[in-house]
């Protein structure tokens, strides 16, 4: 018998699945070419020519203990890869393979930092709009979700609304740059005010940097790292983006070793990521990580595929804000109520998520990380939206 809470969750976190169900249903009913799917942020590029070959060769490797259990902190010579490769010039100090936990994706990573911190009824921040599954992260580690809302348009941190929620139970504060949904990079300036805010609090509060797309920026832009500018924080990162690896599960997180006690800390993590029951991350994908480090998908493939969606839906008149990266638009609502948005698209063969599904209603997501066909493809369904919400073309 499923638990009132588990059926309440379930169908309050289901706008994503009946996007994906009505999408199947649309194909099947006009053919897959006359469905303009934008709901579901599934990389579809390829994973990069080099990660297969060293995945066959890691795949095919002989010798003992190979596929055995490890440190629940995944495997040394990953660790120091990784560790060597967080280690750009302009950390104030770097990280040791012993502050690094690899984990079952970014979503592992979350769990595992959330659970290392959180005592029954603390407060997580999180900052809207925000990746859906936060709220049951935190609920899963016993904690309490905050919402604060971003600031209008830019969508960067609001930093007087931030201060504002901060009380006695605050623990931490979930980032995400880029984000998902609104593509928006945060900036240096930003992630250095925000420090100074958690710095200058009675209690310590952890940031939690979820970053699966920092490698996904635009227009030659470079992310401002988070390791840099915060002190106490927990980066969680996944290759599920960078190498369009999402089914593959593997990531990890990395305690600063600003912290105070970041080896406990790091210790923290590495317990629960085994009782959480992970025990640790995928054996195989952590010897490919390992040699693939520098590799990455082909982000200008992703930056052309934003440029002809946003160059569509501009010019039918609909207003967003470019994003700087990730593979997401986040779009106005014509109508206050996204979700008759949502549905008014869907008659058109569009699927797109309603904004209340990130905790920000008036506005819907759009992946852009679909076959360039698809985004060519939508421009005259676009076009009859815009005509049906009177959106004046330019
Ligand atoms: N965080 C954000 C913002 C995401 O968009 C996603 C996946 O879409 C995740 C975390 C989970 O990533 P992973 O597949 O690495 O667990």
């Amino acid at each position: 018998m499923v638990s009132n809470k588990m059926a309440q969750a379930m169908e309050k976190g289901s706008f994503i699945r009946k996007m994906f169900e009505e999408g199947n249903r649309l194909r099947a009913l006009h053919g897959a070419d006359k469905v303009f799917d934008f709901s579901i942020g599934n990389p579809d590029l390829e994973p990069p020519a080099e990660v297969l070959t060293v995945l066959s060769e890691q795949a095919a490797a002989t010798g003992s203990g190979l596929h055995g259990y490890m440190s629940n902190n995944g495997y040394l010579e990953t660790r120091t890869a990784v560790a060597e490769w967080l280690n750009q010039p302009g950390l104030p100090e770097p990280v040791t393979p012993d502050l690094i936990c690899m984990t079952v994706g970014a979503a592992g990573a979350l769990n595992v930092a959330l659970k290392a911190i959180l005592d029954p009824g603390d407060e997580v921040i999180v900052l809207a709009p925000f990746f859906v599954e936060y709220t049951a992260y935190i609920d899963n580690q016993g904690g309490k979700c905050v919402v604060v809302p971003c600031l209008p348009d830019t969508f960067q941190p609001d930093l007087q609304a931030i201060a504002a929620a901060i009380t006695p139970r605050t623990k931490a504060i979930i980032l995400n740059t880029p984000n998902n949904p609104t593509g928006t990079i945060y900036s240096a300036e930003t992630l250095q005010a925000l420090d100074a805010l958690l710095q200058a609090q009675p209690q310590s509060i952890m940031a939690i940097s979820d970053e699966p797309y920092s490698a996904i920026a635009f227009d030659g832009q470079t992310v401002p790292s988070t390791l840099a500018n915060i002190q106490n924080m927990i980066m969680c990162y996944s290759w599920s983006k960078s190498l369009s690896l999402p089914g593959e599960r593997i990531g990890f997180c990395a305690v600063s070793p600003r912290c105070p006690n970041a080896k406990q800390l790091a210790a923290a993590c590495t317990y629960a990521n085994r009782v959480l029951g992970f025990v640790n991350a995928p054996a195989l994908m952590q010897r490919i990580i390992t040699h693939v480090l520098n590799a990455r998908v082909d982000v200008a493939r992703y930056e052309s595929r934003r440029n002809a969606l946003y160059d569509i839906l501009t010019s039918c008149g609909f207003n967003a804000t470019c994003p700087a990266g990730g593979f997401y638009i986040f779009l106005k609502s014509p109508i206050s109520d996204d979700l008759a948005f949502a549905d008014a698209c869907a008659r058109h063969n569009v699927l797109l998520v309603p904004g209340q599904g990130f905790g920000y209603g008036g506005y819907v997501r759009l992946c852009f990380a679909v076959p360039d066909s698809t985004i060519a493809g939508s421009r005259s369904a676009f076009e009859k939206i815009a005509q049906e919400f009177s959106v004046q073309q330019s």
